[in-house]
């Protein structure tokens, strides 16, 4: 059995995922292309300044995709031109088509930080009453 912790993170990190609002798990993230920046179920708001979720962003998303880049490119272009060409072109796909997904699960990350380290003027929500779903 997982501590209450990581269930709290696996909960909150999946509903990211599936691009809803970390907290409650109803409120919807995005809306098109652009993300809301409150929840309209809770009122959790998802990112008090603009450039809170980057260093989620650029640690957990574009490092990775950087080093799956590089390690394509010198592991496998170089020696099969063809086929290393076309993982390459599958991440980028890849990596385009999971943007919304991968940035949802770092405004969970950034969520999680601000139910583990409070910050007065940032408050969350109160838990919602009834919660249906994992
Ligand atoms: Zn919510």
């Amino acid at each position: 059995m997982l501590p209450a912790g990581w269930k709290l993170i696996s909960t909150a990190v999946g509903r990211g995922l599936r691009k809803r609002c970390p907290h409650c798990g109803e409120g919807r993230l995005f809306s098109g292309w652009s993300f809301f920046e409150s929840c309209s179920v809770c009122g959790l708001v998802f990112a008090r300044n603009a450039g809170d979720t980057w260093g989620f962003t650029i640690i957990g998303d574009r490092l990775p995709i950087g080093a799956m880049v590089v390690l394509i490119y010198f592991g496998v272009v170089r020696s099969h031109p063809v086929p290393g060409l076309t993982l390459l072109v599958v991440l980028a796909a890849l990596a385009i088509w999971t943007a919304p997904n991968r940035w949802g699960a770092s405004i969970a990350l950034h969520y999680l930080s601000r139910v583990y380290w409070p910050d007065p003027a940032d408050p969350i929500p109160p838990p919602p009453a009834t919660d249906p779903r994992p």
